[in-house]
């Protein structure tokens, strides 16, 4: 009841409100006790949860351990090993130093740290936390050196927060997560993490003075790094190292995005806008880059005290780190490409012909080129339009705006496009040439159309696939070759617990093993040659994003991942189509819903009336 009687609030009340800055999840616990097993040198770390996490966290070190006179203050507020005065501040190159992780937790769990140092004839000490400032008496324990900090219980005694946490395969991923985050940038550590008494990751330490490598193959996958491009770039006093992917390992979510500072993960808008700007032109809006990397700056350039959880950090001189980031990634990226896009480039304006010769051929009047020997696009090509002779120009000029196009001179339809009444040319029109691999050219009788032909076979795939999935259940068909695909173990709980769900947009997943899955049938309208991982990849992806889950629920994550499946799916930038195709495309879109725009949005065609073109040209004037 509010009144206006103030009161000094109880240490534990105190404690339990300011634990929920630190500690929001078991996965927050996680973090704070790994840190502190780095910050006290251990090179061997083994988590053991029950049941998610919320029955019980026990993380279990072989680091320098705690004195048993200091051990109480551990567990005490604002009592830190790693600061003394406030100059130590400038320079932190430990990843904890508020000293308030451990009594936060201890304020909303039931915990216990048993801890032993190396030091000859030292024997092994326990205390339990309660939060606040009383001061628990050690007791003898059982250990060996190093520490162990056992958390049960999280949130038994906060009712109103023990709401908020999710499942207990939530919880977990969230873990898992994090574990993986931190083990990214500690190869040198050898890190285990068990659930239920079931062993989820083994990490054994890598040599002294390794790259990394192997520790970054074990938990990004061969995919990764088949595609990864190793950095190491160093200008004013910074340094730059890791793996950054191509381009073509592009990801549906930002994911797979590993980014540290001096040791530290962060997850920076400053770090991500550079990325992002470095990855731009070859990247597509709504991709993201995958990377994995260390930077490491004098810890005085960069104030890691902004955040209480320490995700964000401010550099001193943030201008000269982003573009220090964005040369280095950008560069990698830019040497990258000569090679691939002159392979694409020869293919493109070169074909044999039949004298076994290498000659450039056109075809369509904007010089489009053509390639017949190409893979069937899936489109309904048995009612295609051949004949060119009825869509002219001369038609074009002097046919009447029908009604649903309006006569401005450029307008972006988002309409679905109608059989014009008044002539037997179709709405999108005949299909000319296509435009740098990218556009089609069309004639209709109000004059040009230009169709983004990747943006519009995506929207036609989302619609049949929406409406396969709405009749019922998405025909699947078994692929000639299962695709077996390495994934965590939660990303394979995740799907065999969704399993049923995707069998009914077509995906016919098996779980193979505890961290590998079984792709054994796709929906039979997609094309066979699709890439099947990466596939699966983005559909894990879509089931474990939680804003989706949280809002709409699974309806939305489905709906997500027919989006994926279509854009996976449709005909690439670049692809050379036959007129015959590109006239398919077009009747297909004139039969599809929402034809005019993409699942993204944007337009999917344009038309350029005859009037514009002659207003352009100046034509009667
Ligand atoms: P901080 O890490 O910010 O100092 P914590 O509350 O996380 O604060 O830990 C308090 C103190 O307990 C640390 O400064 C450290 O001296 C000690 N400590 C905690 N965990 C360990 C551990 N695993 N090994 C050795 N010392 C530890
Ligand atoms: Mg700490």
């Amino acid at each position: 009841m509010p009144s206006n009687l103030i009161q000094v609030l109880p240490a534990q009340l105190v404690s339990q409100i300011a634990a929920g800055e630190v500690v929001e999840r078991p996965a927050s616990v996680i973090k704070e006790l790994l840190e502190n097993s780095l910050d006290a040198g251990a090179t061997r770390i083994e988590v053991e949860l029950e049941e998610g996490g919320l029955r019980l966290m026990r993380v279990r070190d072989n680091g320098f351990g705690v004195a048993k006179e200091q051990l109480p203050f551990a567990l005490a507020r604002h009592a830190t090993s790693k600061i003394s005065d406030v100059s130590d501040l400038d320079g932190i190159a430990t990843l904890g130093f508020r000293g308030e992780a451990l009594p936060s937790i201890a304020a909303v769990s039931r915990l216990q740290m048993t801890s032993r140092t190396h030091a000859a004839n030292e024997t092994a000490w326990v205390v339990s936390g309660d939060g606040g400032d009383v001061l628990d008496t050690p007791r003898p324990a059982a250990h060996a050196p190093g520490t162990s900090v056992e958390v049960r219980d999280l949130f038994y005694a906060v009712p109103a927060r023990r709401k908020f946490l999710k499942t207990e395969r939530t919880e977990l991923r969230h873990i898992e997560q994090l574990f993986r985050r931190i083990a990214l940038c500690s190869a040198s550590v050898d890190m285990r993490l068990l659930h239920n008494g079931k062993e989820l990751l083994r990490l054994p330490a890598e040599a002294q003075g390794g790259s990394g490598e192997q520790r970054v193959a074990d938990l990004c996958g061969q995919g990764f790094m088949s595609h990864a491009l190793p950095l190491e770039h160093s200008a004013a006093g910074m340094l730059l190292q890791g793996w950054i992917a191509q381009p073509s390992f592009s990801r549906s979510q930002p994911d797979l995005q590993y980014f540290y500072v001096n040791g530290r993960m962060v997850r920076d808008k400053l770090v991500h806008s550079a990325l992002r700007r470095a990855y731009a032109d070859v990247l597509h809006n709504h991709r993201y880059p995958a990377f994995v990397l260390f930077l490491t700056i004098d810890p005085r350039q960069v104030d890691v005290n902004a955040h209480p959880t320490k995700h964000e950090v401010r550099f001193r001189e943030s201008r000269l780190v982003y573009d220090f980031l964005y040369h280095a990634v950008h560069r990698v990226i830019a040497d990258e490409r000569p090679a691939d896009a002159g392979a694409q480039h020869a293919v493109r304006l070169e074909m044999p012909d039949n004298t076994g010769r290498v000659q450039p051929r056109l075809a369509g009047a904007f010089g489009g080129y053509i390639q017949p020997s190409q893979q069937p696009l899936g489109l309904r090509v048995a009612e295609r339009h051949t004949d060119f002779s009825k869509a002219t120009w001369a038609t074009g000029v002097d046919a009447q705006p029908s009604p649903q196009h309006d006569s401005a001179s450029t307008a972006h339809h988002h309409a679905h496009p109608q059989q014009d009444s008044e002539s037997d040319t179709p709405a999108l029109g005949f299909a000319l040439g296509q435009l740098h691999g990218i556009y089609i050219l069309a004639q209709n009788q109000q004059g040009l159309v230009l169709v983004d032909m990747h943006a519009a076979h995506e929207r036609i795939l989302f619609e049949r696939l929406k409406q396969a999935q709405s009749r019922g259940v998405v025909q699947s068909q078994p692929l000639l070759v299962p695709v077996i695909v390495a994934v965590s173990e939660a990303e394979a709980g995740l799907a065999e617990e969704h399993a049923e769900a995707l069998s009914g947009l077509g995906l016919q997943i098996d779980r193979s093993g505890p961290q590998s899955l079984l792709v054994r049938g796709l929906p039979v309208l997609l094309n066979r040659k699709i890439d099947v991982e990466q596939l699966l990849r983005d559909v894990l992806a879509d089931l474990s994003n939680d804003e989706a889950a949280a809002g709409a629920g699974l309806s939305e994550q489905l709906d997500a991942i027919l989006g994926n499946m279509a854009c996976k799916d449709a005909v690439k930038a670049h692809r050379l189509l036959t007129i015959d195709e590109m006239n398919a495309l077009l009747r297909d879109m004139e039969r599809t819903d929402r034809a005019g725009q993409c699942n993204h949005g944007r337009p999917t065609w344009v038309q350029l009336e005859m009037g514009a073109l002659d207003r352009l040209f100046m034509r009667g004037q």
